[in-house]
């Protein structure tokens, strides 16, 4: 690492799997890599997924498919996300990619994909149950199911699933989740009725895995907690949960120096020094990820130094490349020296899931949001793979 680095350890990725197959039963697990993996990197944590046994991998978008087949990748992968007359489509079907529809417009754009390729294609029906943003409604799901069969019949439709996805997966207890459970009990009768039986039936992520028993069916989805964050606090910590956070986002100091009591520190001088002390200059900014609302006046947030296990706060507004620390009066650090913005936690630095509510967010903003300007670089014994 030079300026700054991003370390993903990949054994963490793979404790956490066999932590959440183990606690999927029968269930199968499905690895959610999309958006780059939550910012580890999809390629890496797809063979991961693989080598540990995963059947399953998902994505949002045909696109990332397809970059995972072009990785090599020939296992089973779903993307969910599309608009009309997208070209991927055809490109997914060719390449055995499962696909998500959810309106009649889509069903339509998959057997014409199928019919030229000459290829039969595999959907997952989305239903939606009450998260209200992709899914068919129950009003239109008959008229999915007749386009459906019409593909069936013509064999090159294959039913593969039925899904759905929660409002409140991690929150325990929830009604809504009560309610959504309902809806896909309906919404699989009346396809069943119609005479279309999908293989899986899936409405699980991460956070149901936990608090939601009943809502396993035949796989869950897992995404953040694969990467060893909390799904929400309300679960308690990943340390809780027996997760590890498997990135830890890690600079160089830029520039050390001392500063008189009443310096003021970066734009708007938001902040200033009550006494002399010294400041660290951490290369990484909002246009790496680093939240912008980490900084003055909110503050609160600190970096550890990782000679010393010592925490710095954050001072001063956080900018595009850079934000400054306080090391305190008689601090002996230099430039050059390793800083921890945030890691695992096992050694008292901040967790990303720490950086997120301090900064009013949720831990998957905070790691998918690590831009690409800051290397990956892997770690342990898959590091190779
Ligand atoms: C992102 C996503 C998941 C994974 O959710 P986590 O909360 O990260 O486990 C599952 N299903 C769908 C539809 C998603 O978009």
């Amino acid at each position: 690492m030079n300026r700054a680095c991003a370390r993903v350890d990949l054994d963490a990725i793979r404790a956490n799997l066999r932590l959440l197959r183990s606690r999927a039963g029968e269930a199968e697990v499905m690895a959610v890599v999309k958006a780059d993996a939550y910012g580890h990197g999809m390629i890496p944590v797809a063979r991961v997924a693989r080598d540990e046994g995963l059947t399953w991998l998902g994505v949002a978008l045909p696109s990332e498919a397809l970059q995972l087949r072009a990785s090599g990748d020939s296992g089973r992968v779903l993307a969910w996300l599309w608009s009309p007359g997208d070209p991927d489509i055809v490109r997914c079907v060719e390449a055995e990619i499962d696909i998500s529809v959810s309106s009649v417009w889509a069903v339509n754009e998959v057997v014409a994909a199928a019919r030229a390729v000459d290829q039969r294609a595999r959907i997952h029906i989305k239903v939606d149950t009450g998260l209200t943003r992709n899914g068919v409604s129950v009003d239109e799901l008959p008229s999915l199911i007749d386009a459906v069969k019409v593909g069936v019949h013509e064999g090159v439709l294959e039913v593969e699933g039925l899904w759905s996805h929660l409002a409140d997966g991690d929150t325990p207890d929830a009604e809504s989740v009560r309610h959504q459970r309902r809806r896909f009990e309906e919404a699989s009768d009346a396809i069943v009725d119609a005479g279309v039986q999908p293989r899986l039936r899936h409405l699980s992520n991460s956070g149901a895995l936990f608090a939601h028993t009943d809502c396993r069916y035949d796989m869950v989805r897992t995404g953040i907690a694969m990467y060893g964050l909390s799904p929400s606090a309300d679960l308690g910590t990943s340390a809780d949960l027996g997760l590890t956070p498997a990135m830890s986002l890690r600079a160089r100091l830029a520039h050390v120096k001392s500063v008189p009591a009443g310096a003021a520190v970066s734009y708007g001088w938001r902040w200033s020094a009550t006494e002399g002390t010294t400041l660290g200059l951490v290369p990484l900014g909002y246009a790496d990820g680093v939240p912008r609302a980490a900084g003055a006046p909110r503050q609160g947030t600190a970096v550890q130094i990782v000679a010393n296990a010592s925490l710095c706060p954050v001072v001063g507004t956080v900018a595009m490349d850079q934000f400054v620390v306080d090391l305190g009066p008689s601090a002996s650090s230099i430039a050059g020296d390793e800083v921890m913005v945030f890691g695992p936690g096992a050694d008292g630095e901040w967790t990303a899931d720490q950086w997120a509510e301090a900064t009013a967010t949720i831990g998957y903003e905070i790691v998918t949001r690590i831009g690409p300007r800051v290397p990956r670089e892997y770690v342990g014994e898959d590091a190779g793979l």
